[in-house]
């Protein structure tokens, strides 16, 4: 551990000019390094003023989602977006290369700046200049596309709807209202069928060029390199696909078979796969914010002390929690931490729903692992890779489960609890359905819109959950609509190869929650102990420091999948 320490950047810099910032930045490119020690400490001073600029963009973010409404908040939160990022991103690529192509590089200590080392390798290794206005342009088209669902809207029930609003008609128990409004819905989208599918040709297009112009074969082989996929491979993907479709669509099609018989109907129609088969009405875990926050601190406090302190923390330290919904709030949720303070926040619409509590569960995961890792001095290793960040939050979810008294009564639990179990089990084929796509999709850059279709459709036979594939749903006469199901899911359109990591953090969160059931106090210090190393190591360690394997193998997802069937059996 480096001893150094930064006094570089006055506390009380306006981080939110570039005016402000430029002059540090030019100081740290025009050091002279004589040494490692040069090195080291060039880092750190680097570290001290990304993470004042990071802050400032931070509070100008969660400034602007708490009140949308304020016009001159909105301008600051822009003015950064357009004029300081860009400034950033390219004062920070030199920097990455000053220090990579240093010559004291090789004298650093490798187990403490290994990964970070590694990082800026890759990214300076794939960088070109001529894909900076192909990038661009790609993040244009997504935008577009983002526009473009976002404009969509529906006339039903008597009113111009949006497309989150006219979800809540699928949790009604009126089977013809839930499919009438699902055929709206798809029909509205059907429209925009084309328009989408053009966007997404010149995606590919432009992607693949920015693969050639990188030295790679495709845009896969690219990605993994700009993901810093370094402890996994394509290979190791497909079989991860593979072992999704042996062991967790058995449980899918039970799933569906039991979720038929309780709906007493002939067919399982797609419209027929949000609601509650057993015609309960939706739970309701709080009322208010308060009352959300007060149950929330008990129920870490009875899971582990420290946790319990932790959550308090955010409650009782200032401006840390905005969690109730009101007018003007941007909608969704998110943790997000200052990283100069080294404070989290999170954010929240809460309405007494279930998927709110989830939501606190979830997010409190991600700010126990940035409390955890405050005292890591370098501003990169306080955050991890999402395969990992993400095991923070979900293992959170399942080892709530014994605690989840403080909300429901026990009834309840066992359909909360059931209902968690039934969400993993129907994500993890989707996760494999949107993966294999993309490898198939870039690997084929030169495919029609035909072929592309017909792959879908030949993944969607082989996976099957959220949206209701994979054998157990009847698509008959929509096979248009099955054919453009994947339009409305962003990420292959926002953010290409995102999403396979959801997958790999679920089953480490799956272990977690295996061990936690077998010995909590034990499961709870691993768990601990692994957040502690924020992003300092590569995935295998930081999975092992939390007890747990980075395996995504056929025999990891069987046994998991046996133990959700037995809890599943348990919360029938
Ligand atoms: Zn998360």
């Amino acid at each position: 551990m480096t001893t150094l320490i930064t006094d570089f950047v006055p506390a009380e810099i306006d981080a939110t000019t570039w005016d402000n910032l430029q002059p540090y930045y030019q100081q740290l490119l025009d050091r002279e390094l004589k040494c490692a020690g040069c090195l080291e400490q060039l880092i750190l001073d680097r570290s001290e003023l990304d993470a004042a600029a990071d802050e400032a963009y931070c509070n100008l973010y969660i400034a602007m989602t708490c009140d949308t409404e304020d016009e001159s908040i909105k301008a600051a939160f822009l003015a950064f977006v357009e004029h300081i990022e860009p400034e950033l991103k390219k004062v920070r690529f030199e920097l990455d290369k000053k220090i990579v192509k240093c010559e004291h590089v090789k004298h650093l200590d490798q187990d403490r700046f290994g990964v970070l080392l590694r990082n800026w390798s890759a990214d300076v290794d794939i960088f070109r200049d001529e894909n900076v206005p192909l990038q661009t342009e790609d993040t244009k088209l997504g935008t577009e596309y983002a526009e473009l669902c976002g404009s969509m809207m529906v006339e039903f029930d008597g009113e111009e709807r949006t497309m989150p609003q006219m979800g809540v008609y699928q949790l009604e128990q009126d089977r013809e209202r839930r499919e009438a409004s699902w055929r709206a819905v798809a029909e509205r989208r059907l429209e925009d069928r084309d328009k989408i599918d053009s966007m997404f040709d010149n995606m590919v297009k432009i992607r693949h060029q920015i693969a050639l112009n990188a030295g790679f074969d495709n845009y896969m082989e690219y990605a993994f390199a700009e993901k810093h996929r370094f402890d996994y491979t394509p290979d190791d993907c497909t079989a991860f696909h593979d072992a999704i479709e042996q062991t967790c669509m058995p449980i899918v099609r039970k799933l569906e078979e039991e979720r038929k018989s309780a709906l007493g109907i002939d067919s399982l129609m797609p419209w027929d796969i949000a609601v509650d088969p057993h015609g309960h009405a939706p739970l309701k875990p709080f009322d208010t914010a308060d009352e959300l926050i007060e149950k929330s601190s008990t129920l870490f406090h009875k899971m582990d002390e420290g946790l319990g302190e932790m959550f308090d923390s955010m409650r009782d330290g200032g401006y840390s929690l905005d969690l109730d919904s009101r007018k003007g709030k941007a909608p969704g949720g998110y943790q997000a931490c200052r990283d100069r303070q080294r404070i989290p926040f999170i954010f929240m619409n809460a309405a007494g729903l279930p998927r709110d509590l989830d939501t606190m569960i979830h997010e409190a995961g991600h700010a126990f692992h940035s409390m955890l890792c405050k005292d890591e001095d370098l501003v990169w290793y306080r955050s991890s890779p999402i395969e990992f960040a993400e095991v923070a939050s979900m293992s959170m979810e399942s080892m709530a489960y014994p605690f989840l008294g403080e909300f429901y009564n026990e009834e309840e639990t066992t359909r909360a609890i059931r209902k968690h179990l039934e969400g993993i089990v129907n994500t993890l084929p989707w996760v494999a359905t949107i993966d294999a796509f993309q490898h198939w999709i870039y690997t084929n850059p030169q495919h029609t819109r035909e072929e592309r279709t017909a792959h879908w459709l030949l993944l969607s036979d082989r996976f099957g959950g959220r949206e209701g594939f994979g054998g157990g749903v009847c698509w008959d006469g929509l096979d248009m609509e099955r054919e453009a199901v994947w339009h409305r899911q962003l990420h292959p359109f926002q953010v290409p190869f995102y999403y396979v990591e959801y997958g790999i953090a679920q089953l480490g969160a799956l272990q977690m929650w295996m061990h936690y059931r077998k010995d909590p106090k034990a499961a709870l210090d691993a768990y601990k102990n692994g957040l502690s190393l924020g992003g300092s190591k590569p995935l295998p360690e930081l999975f092992s420091g939390a007890g747990l394997k980075f395996d995504f193998t056929a025999d990891m997802v069987a046994s998991l999948m046996t133990t959700v069937q037995e809890e599943l059996d348990n919360h029938a």
